[in-house]
Protein backbone atom coordinates (compact mmCIF):
# COMPACT_ATOMS: atom_id res chain seq x y z
CA UNK A 1 0.00 0.00 0.00
CA UNK A 2 1.27 3.48 -0.96
CA UNK A 3 1.96 6.13 1.76
CA UNK A 4 -0.18 9.09 0.45
CA UNK A 5 0.44 11.54 3.39
CA UNK A 6 3.95 11.22 2.09
CA UNK A 7 2.73 12.41 -1.58
CA UNK A 8 2.63 15.66 -2.52
CA UNK A 9 -0.76 17.21 -3.58
CA UNK A 10 0.21 17.21 -7.44
CA UNK A 11 1.61 13.45 -7.16
CA UNK A 12 -2.19 12.99 -5.40
CA UNK A 13 -3.82 15.30 -7.72
CA UNK A 14 -2.13 12.64 -10.73
CA UNK A 15 -3.18 9.52 -9.09
CA UNK A 16 -6.63 10.37 -8.65
CA UNK A 17 -6.86 11.54 -12.53
CA UNK A 18 -5.46 8.11 -13.29
CA UNK A 19 -7.91 6.67 -11.47
CA UNK A 20 -10.71 8.33 -13.21
CA UNK A 21 -11.05 11.62 -10.89
CA UNK A 22 -11.56 15.00 -11.36
CA UNK A 23 -8.62 16.89 -10.64
CA UNK A 24 -9.99 19.31 -7.68
CA UNK A 25 -10.19 15.76 -5.91
CA UNK A 26 -6.69 16.06 -5.41
CA UNK A 27 -6.70 19.65 -3.22
CA UNK A 28 -9.34 17.88 -1.29
CA UNK A 29 -7.79 14.76 -0.43
CA UNK A 30 -4.58 16.47 0.51
CA UNK A 31 -6.24 19.21 2.99
CA UNK A 32 -8.10 16.10 4.78
CA UNK A 33 -5.00 14.58 5.11
CA UNK A 34 -3.04 17.63 6.76
CA UNK A 35 -6.39 17.80 8.93
CA UNK A 36 -5.48 15.01 10.46
CA UNK A 37 -7.82 12.15 9.61
CA UNK A 38 -7.21 8.86 10.34
CA UNK A 39 -9.28 7.21 7.84
CA UNK A 40 -10.73 8.14 3.82
CA UNK A 41 -14.22 7.19 6.03
CA UNK A 42 -13.78 10.51 7.66
CA UNK A 43 -13.00 12.36 4.48
CA UNK A 44 -17.12 13.28 4.03
CA UNK A 45 -16.90 15.35 0.93
CA UNK A 46 -15.79 12.35 -1.23
CA UNK A 47 -18.62 9.85 -2.12
CA UNK A 48 -18.39 6.65 -0.47
CA UNK A 49 -16.93 4.74 -3.55
CA UNK A 50 -13.99 7.18 -3.85
CA UNK A 51 -13.37 6.26 -0.10
CA UNK A 52 -13.16 3.05 -0.54
CA UNK A 53 -11.03 2.79 -3.49
CA UNK A 54 -8.61 5.21 -1.87
CA UNK A 55 -9.01 2.85 0.82
CA UNK A 56 -7.81 0.13 -1.08
CA UNK A 57 -4.85 1.62 -2.68
CA UNK A 58 -3.34 4.21 -0.16
CA UNK A 59 -2.75 3.84 3.65
CA UNK A 60 -2.86 6.69 6.14
CA UNK A 61 -0.19 6.83 8.73
CA UNK A 62 -1.43 7.77 12.31
CA UNK A 63 0.29 7.53 15.42
CA UNK A 64 -1.11 6.80 18.81
CA UNK A 65 0.11 8.13 22.08
CA UNK A 66 2.25 5.75 23.76
CA UNK A 67 3.10 8.06 26.78
CA UNK A 68 2.29 11.83 27.49
CA UNK A 69 3.50 13.74 30.01
CA UNK A 70 2.91 16.99 30.92
CA UNK A 71 6.35 19.52 32.93
CA UNK A 72 4.45 21.26 35.91
CA UNK A 73 7.17 23.85 35.82
CA UNK A 74 7.04 25.31 32.53
CA UNK A 75 4.02 23.37 30.14
CA UNK A 76 6.18 21.64 27.96
CA UNK A 77 4.44 18.40 26.65
CA UNK A 78 6.77 15.52 26.00
CA UNK A 79 4.56 12.72 23.78
CA UNK A 80 5.80 9.37 22.53
CA UNK A 81 3.78 8.14 19.82
CA UNK A 82 3.43 4.98 18.75
CA UNK A 83 3.59 4.27 15.11
CA UNK A 84 1.80 2.01 12.49
CA UNK A 85 4.48 -0.53 12.90
CA UNK A 86 4.40 -0.80 16.72
CA UNK A 87 8.14 1.71 16.91
CA UNK A 88 8.02 4.13 18.95
CA UNK A 89 9.52 8.13 18.80
CA UNK A 90 9.48 10.76 20.76
CA UNK A 91 7.95 14.85 20.07
CA UNK A 92 8.11 17.93 22.40
CA UNK A 93 5.89 20.74 22.08
CA UNK A 94 7.62 23.41 23.80
CA UNK A 95 5.42 27.63 24.71
CA UNK A 96 7.08 30.54 24.62
CA UNK A 97 6.22 33.71 24.11
CA UNK A 98 6.63 33.84 20.62
CA UNK A 99 4.46 30.93 19.90
CA UNK A 100 4.30 27.37 20.40
CA UNK A 101 7.10 25.09 19.15
CA UNK A 102 7.18 21.07 18.28
CA UNK A 103 10.88 19.42 18.52
CA UNK A 104 10.28 16.65 15.97
CA UNK A 105 12.30 13.39 15.42
CA UNK A 106 13.52 11.94 12.27
CA UNK A 107 14.39 8.40 12.80
CA UNK A 108 13.75 5.55 14.85
CA UNK A 109 16.79 5.91 17.02
CA UNK A 110 20.47 7.26 15.43
CA UNK A 111 23.26 6.09 14.26
CA UNK A 112 25.59 8.88 14.71
CA UNK A 113 27.13 7.88 18.32
CA UNK A 114 27.31 11.22 20.50
CA UNK A 115 29.01 9.88 23.45
CA UNK A 116 26.39 11.96 25.90
CA UNK A 117 23.49 11.38 23.70
CA UNK A 118 20.12 8.96 24.68
CA UNK A 119 18.61 8.80 21.26
CA UNK A 120 21.93 7.22 20.16
CA UNK A 121 22.75 4.16 22.91
CA UNK A 122 20.90 1.44 21.04
CA UNK A 123 21.17 2.42 17.33
CA UNK A 124 19.11 3.19 14.21
CA UNK A 125 16.58 1.07 13.79
CA UNK A 126 14.56 2.97 10.48
CA UNK A 127 14.16 6.10 8.86
CA UNK A 128 11.09 7.82 9.48
CA UNK A 129 8.60 8.65 5.92
CA UNK A 130 7.77 12.18 5.40
CA UNK A 131 4.49 11.05 6.59
CA UNK A 132 5.43 10.04 9.90
CA UNK A 133 7.30 13.42 10.33
CA UNK A 134 4.83 15.62 8.99
CA UNK A 135 2.77 13.29 11.50
CA UNK A 136 3.99 14.97 14.68
CA UNK A 137 3.52 18.51 14.20
CA UNK A 138 -0.47 17.63 13.18
CA UNK A 139 -1.26 15.13 16.42
CA UNK A 140 0.58 16.88 18.75
CA UNK A 141 -1.27 20.06 17.57
CA UNK A 142 -4.68 18.14 17.38
CA UNK A 143 -3.78 16.54 21.14
CA UNK A 144 -2.84 19.15 22.69
CA UNK A 145 -5.36 22.05 21.15
CA UNK A 146 -2.56 24.20 20.66
CA UNK A 147 -1.36 25.80 17.69
CA UNK A 148 1.92 25.10 16.31
CA UNK A 149 3.96 28.04 15.26
CA UNK A 150 7.67 26.52 14.57
CA UNK A 151 9.37 23.30 14.21
CA UNK A 152 12.89 22.40 14.78
CA UNK A 153 14.40 19.10 13.78
CA UNK A 154 15.76 18.45 16.89
CA UNK A 155 14.70 14.99 18.13
CA UNK A 156 15.73 11.82 17.70
CA UNK A 157 17.57 10.84 14.65
CA UNK A 158 19.90 12.62 12.29
CA UNK A 159 18.31 14.47 9.59
CA UNK A 160 21.00 14.58 7.18
CA UNK A 161 20.91 10.72 7.75
CA UNK A 162 17.55 11.25 5.75
CA UNK A 163 17.45 13.99 4.19
CA UNK A 164 15.07 12.74 1.31
CA UNK A 165 12.42 12.52 2.96
CA UNK A 166 13.38 15.08 5.68
CA UNK A 167 13.29 17.29 2.30
CA UNK A 168 10.04 16.04 1.47
CA UNK A 169 8.59 16.49 4.82
CA UNK A 170 9.75 20.22 4.37
CA UNK A 171 7.59 20.59 1.10
CA UNK A 172 4.38 19.15 3.07
CA UNK A 173 4.77 20.97 6.09
CA UNK A 174 5.19 24.79 3.98
CA UNK A 175 1.97 23.75 1.53
CA UNK A 176 -0.34 26.23 1.61
CA UNK A 177 -3.09 23.49 1.41
CA UNK A 178 -1.84 21.94 4.50
CA UNK A 179 0.23 23.18 7.81
CA UNK A 180 1.40 26.17 5.54
CA UNK A 181 4.30 26.29 8.01
CA UNK A 182 7.19 29.16 6.78
CA UNK A 183 10.57 27.63 6.45
CA UNK A 184 11.12 30.88 8.07
CA UNK A 185 10.04 29.26 11.24
CA UNK A 186 11.78 26.01 10.79
CA UNK A 187 15.06 25.16 12.28
CA UNK A 188 17.39 21.92 11.19
CA UNK A 189 19.78 20.77 13.51
CA UNK A 190 22.73 18.39 12.07
CA UNK A 191 25.90 16.88 14.15
CA UNK A 192 27.83 17.91 11.32
CA UNK A 193 27.44 15.54 8.15
CA UNK A 194 29.32 17.71 5.62
CA UNK A 195 27.75 16.80 2.39
CA UNK A 196 24.45 17.01 3.97
CA UNK A 197 25.14 20.72 4.80
CA UNK A 198 25.95 21.22 0.65
CA UNK A 199 23.22 20.12 -0.53
CA UNK A 200 21.19 22.03 1.87
CA UNK A 201 23.17 25.16 0.49
CA UNK A 202 22.31 24.34 -3.12
CA UNK A 203 18.26 24.52 -2.58
CA UNK A 204 18.74 27.77 -0.97
CA UNK A 205 15.92 27.41 1.67
CA UNK A 206 15.48 30.05 4.41
CA UNK A 207 15.30 27.82 7.24
CA UNK A 208 17.89 27.96 10.35
CA UNK A 209 20.54 25.66 9.86
CA UNK A 210 21.87 24.67 13.58
CA UNK A 211 25.24 22.63 13.95
CA UNK A 212 26.01 20.54 16.85
CA UNK A 213 29.47 21.61 17.40
CA UNK A 214 30.10 21.10 21.04
CA UNK A 215 33.49 21.40 20.47
CA UNK A 216 36.10 23.90 18.08
CA UNK A 217 38.84 21.58 17.95
CA UNK A 218 39.23 18.22 16.33
CA UNK A 219 40.68 15.79 19.20
CA UNK A 220 37.82 16.78 21.91
CA UNK A 221 35.14 16.53 19.04
CA UNK A 222 36.22 13.04 18.26
CA UNK A 223 36.51 12.21 21.37
CA UNK A 224 32.49 13.57 22.00
CA UNK A 225 31.36 12.65 18.47
CA UNK A 226 32.33 9.63 15.88
CA UNK A 227 30.78 11.60 13.37
CA UNK A 228 34.14 14.01 13.52
CA UNK A 229 36.25 10.83 12.60
CA UNK A 230 34.53 11.07 8.61
CA UNK A 231 34.24 15.23 8.96
CA UNK A 232 36.72 16.57 10.93
CA UNK A 233 35.91 20.66 12.34
CA UNK A 234 37.95 22.14 9.63
CA UNK A 235 36.37 20.40 6.87
CA UNK A 236 33.03 21.13 8.99
CA UNK A 237 33.80 25.33 9.80
CA UNK A 238 34.44 25.02 5.71
CA UNK A 239 31.07 23.86 5.01
CA UNK A 240 29.57 26.61 7.53
CA UNK A 241 31.31 29.33 5.88
CA UNK A 242 30.20 27.64 1.90
CA UNK A 243 26.62 27.80 3.63
CA UNK A 244 26.37 31.25 4.59
CA UNK A 245 28.17 32.44 1.63
CA UNK A 246 25.54 30.68 -0.72
CA UNK A 247 22.37 31.04 1.70
CA UNK A 248 23.46 34.58 3.62
CA UNK A 249 21.41 32.62 6.38
CA UNK A 250 23.43 32.63 9.91
CA UNK A 251 24.03 29.28 11.32
CA UNK A 252 23.60 28.69 15.22
CA UNK A 253 26.21 26.19 16.71
CA UNK A 254 24.45 24.10 19.25
CA UNK A 255 27.17 24.16 22.20
CA UNK A 256 26.13 21.56 25.01
CA UNK A 257 28.67 22.24 28.17
CA UNK A 258 30.13 19.37 29.63
CA UNK A 259 32.35 19.38 32.75
CA UNK A 260 36.02 19.18 32.31
CA UNK A 261 35.71 18.32 28.31
CA UNK A 262 34.83 21.65 26.04
CA UNK A 263 34.24 24.37 28.89
CA UNK A 264 37.72 25.70 29.21
CA UNK A 265 38.06 29.51 28.04
CA UNK A 266 41.07 28.10 25.79
CA UNK A 267 38.25 26.88 24.13
CA UNK A 268 35.75 29.46 23.80
CA UNK A 269 38.61 31.48 22.41
CA UNK A 270 39.31 29.31 19.96
CA UNK A 271 35.58 28.65 19.21
CA UNK A 272 35.49 32.25 18.85
CA UNK A 273 38.52 32.11 15.82
CA UNK A 274 36.16 29.56 14.22
CA UNK A 275 33.07 32.11 13.67
CA UNK A 276 34.61 34.69 13.00
CA UNK A 277 34.11 36.13 9.02
CA UNK A 278 30.21 34.73 9.23
CA UNK A 279 27.49 35.49 11.84
CA UNK A 280 27.39 32.65 13.95
CA UNK A 281 24.81 32.77 16.70
CA UNK A 282 26.09 30.38 20.17
CA UNK A 283 23.58 28.55 21.64
CA UNK A 284 25.42 27.20 25.27
CA UNK A 285 22.83 23.81 26.44
CA UNK A 286 23.07 22.87 29.66
CA UNK A 287 24.37 19.14 29.49
CA UNK A 288 21.34 16.83 30.33
CA UNK A 289 22.33 14.36 32.44
CA UNK A 290 22.00 11.25 30.89
CA UNK A 291 22.06 8.00 33.06
CA UNK A 292 23.94 6.07 30.70
CA UNK A 293 26.75 8.61 30.09
CA UNK A 294 29.93 9.10 31.81
CA UNK A 295 29.57 13.09 31.35
CA UNK A 296 28.30 15.50 33.76
CA UNK A 297 26.91 18.77 32.91
CA UNK A 298 29.51 21.99 33.29
CA UNK A 299 29.62 24.72 35.73
CA UNK A 300 31.75 27.12 33.68
CA UNK A 301 28.50 28.01 30.96
CA UNK A 302 28.01 31.74 32.15
CA UNK A 303 31.74 32.10 32.28
CA UNK A 304 32.43 30.37 28.91
CA UNK A 305 29.54 33.11 27.63
CA UNK A 306 31.05 36.14 28.95
CA UNK A 307 34.35 34.76 27.46
CA UNK A 308 32.80 34.09 24.06
CA UNK A 309 31.06 37.76 23.99
CA UNK A 310 34.26 39.23 24.98
CA UNK A 311 35.14 37.95 21.25
CA UNK A 312 31.78 40.20 19.98
CA UNK A 313 30.24 36.47 19.60
CA UNK A 314 26.68 35.99 20.51
CA UNK A 315 26.20 33.51 23.11
CA UNK A 316 22.56 32.26 24.60
CA UNK A 317 22.24 29.88 27.18
CA UNK A 318 19.21 27.96 26.45
CA UNK A 319 16.56 27.85 28.65
CA UNK A 320 15.95 24.53 30.20
CA UNK A 321 12.67 23.35 29.84
CA UNK A 322 10.63 20.24 31.04
CA UNK A 323 13.53 19.00 33.31
CA UNK A 324 10.91 16.87 35.51
CA UNK A 325 10.24 15.30 32.11
CA UNK A 326 12.95 13.38 30.29
CA UNK A 327 12.14 15.94 27.68
CA UNK A 328 15.69 15.69 26.16
CA UNK A 329 15.91 13.80 23.58
CA UNK A 330 15.36 10.15 23.50
CA UNK A 331 14.96 9.48 27.32
CA UNK A 332 11.46 8.70 27.77
CA UNK A 333 12.04 6.40 24.43
CA UNK A 334 14.66 4.57 26.04
CA UNK A 335 12.85 4.33 29.81
CA UNK A 336 9.73 3.02 27.76
CA UNK A 337 12.15 0.45 25.95
CA UNK A 338 13.84 -0.49 29.16
CA UNK A 339 10.43 -0.19 31.45
CA UNK A 340 12.34 1.96 33.81
CA UNK A 341 9.17 4.18 34.15
CA UNK A 342 7.65 0.99 35.77
CA UNK A 343 5.56 -0.26 33.03
N1 LIG B 1 21.10 14.69 15.14
C1 LIG B 1 20.84 16.10 15.17
C2 LIG B 1 19.52 16.48 15.81
C3 LIG B 1 19.10 15.75 17.05
S1 LIG B 1 19.98 16.03 18.57
C4 LIG B 1 21.99 16.82 15.81
O1 LIG B 1 22.91 16.17 16.28
O2 LIG B 1 21.99 18.04 15.81
C5 LIG B 1 19.44 17.63 19.11
C6 LIG B 1 20.48 18.37 19.93
O3 LIG B 1 20.55 17.86 21.27
C7 LIG B 1 21.88 18.26 19.37
O4 LIG B 1 22.51 19.51 19.46
C8 LIG B 1 22.51 17.27 20.33
O5 LIG B 1 23.90 17.32 20.29
C9 LIG B 1 21.90 17.70 21.64
N2 LIG B 1 22.01 16.75 22.74
C10 LIG B 1 22.02 15.40 22.71
N3 LIG B 1 22.16 14.88 23.93
C11 LIG B 1 22.24 15.91 24.79
C12 LIG B 1 22.41 16.03 26.19
N4 LIG B 1 22.53 14.96 26.98
N5 LIG B 1 22.44 17.27 26.72
C13 LIG B 1 22.32 18.37 25.93
N6 LIG B 1 22.17 18.33 24.61
C14 LIG B 1 22.14 17.11 24.03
Amino acid sequence: MTDIKSMTRDEITDALVDMGEAAFRGKQVFSWLHSGVRSFDEMSNLSKPLRAKLAERFEITAPTVARKQASKLDGTIKYLWELNDGNCIETVLMSYHHGNTVCVSSQVGCRMGCKFCASTIAGKVRDLRPSEILDQVLFTQLDSGMEISNIVLMGIGEPMDNLDNVLRFLELVNSPDGLNIGMRHISLSTCGVVPGIDRLAGLGLQLTLSVSLHAPDSATRSRIMPVNNAYDVEELFAACHRYFQKTGRRISFEYAMIDGVNDSDAQADLLAQKIHGMPGHVNLIPLNDVVESEFKPSRRVAAFQKRLESHGITATVRRSLGGDIDASCGQLRRKAMEGRDGT
